[in-house]
């Protein structure tokens, strides 16, 4: 269901002391508004912990990652059913580093789509181009390309999807995408999600969202909210791009 959301990707960040910190500074400041939702997504080890801390309050978490495997010989993988033992309401699917560090594949991150589906959680799938597939005018076809393998995959389940439209080249740079440059793409991306009858779906713009930035970008038309990695590891900076 289309609503604000802010969702704090912690990327491999954090420790029991300084997560108890920010989870305690997060707790205190964000409260309830109707239309209006925030969660982080934390490191595997630390579920247990933010689910300790999180629970009634009204601030959500998730995972960055999850197998697109059930169970079984799969050393190593976390799978979506244990995320969801830890009360995650999201799990990260797709994010560039994952496709750019892990070679991870649309069709790959499809399955981990329907994995977290299957086991009762939003996934917050990642598109987004690099700046070489920018500046070659490849964006569209790059970002519906990989939106495309996930809608194909998990058919009427897209309304339960959440997209964060994520440009390689703003992620960690201090580069964002324009307002108006991310409204585009975020306006193609609800044009083929109305398409497969997911038009009411949170669409998240991600890369390099701080604190002066937000409000602009929020303000956009098809612009829900962001997933913010570097500025979310302050709890200061993270409340002010929720409250924007
Ligand atoms: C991210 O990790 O998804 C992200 C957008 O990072 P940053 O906000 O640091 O660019």
């Amino acid at each position: 269901m289309r609503g604000k959301l802010v969702v704090g990707n912690w990327k491999m960040n954090g420790g029991l002391a300084s997560n108890a910190a920010l989870l305690e500074a997060l707790t205190t400041g964000w409260r309830a508004e109707p239309g209006r939702a925030v969660a982080v997504c934390v490191p595997f080890p630390y579920l247990a912990q933010a689910q300790a801390m999180l629970a009634g309050t009204a601030v959500a978490w998730g995972a960055q990652n999850a197998s697109e495997h059930r169970s079984g010989a799969h050393t190593g993988e976390v799978s979506a059913s244990m995320v969801a033992e830890f009360g995650c309401r999201y799990a990260i699917v797709g994010h560039s580093e994952r496709r750019q560090l892990y070679a991870e594949t649309s069709a790959g991150v499809a399955a981990k789509a329907l994995a977290v589906l299957a086991a009762a959680m939003t996934p917050i799938v990642c598109v987004g181009e690099t700046l070489a597939q920018r500046e070659a005018g490849a964006t569209n076809d790059v970002v519906l390309g990989q939106l495309e393998a996930v809608l194909a995959a998990v058919g009427e389940a897209a309304a339960r999807l959440v997209v964060a439209y994520e440009p390689v080249w703003a992620i960690g740079t201090g580069r964002t995408a324009t307002p108006d440059e991310a409204q585009a793409v975020h306006a193609l991306l609800r044009a083929r999600l109305a398409q497969a009858g997911a038009a009411e779906i949170s669409l998240l713009y991600g890369g390099s969202v701080k604190a002066d930035n937000a409000g602009a970008l929020f303000a956009m038309k098809d612009i829900d909210g962001g997933l913010i990695g570097g500025a979310s590891l302050q709890a200061g900076d993270f409340l002010a791009i929720g409250r924007a």
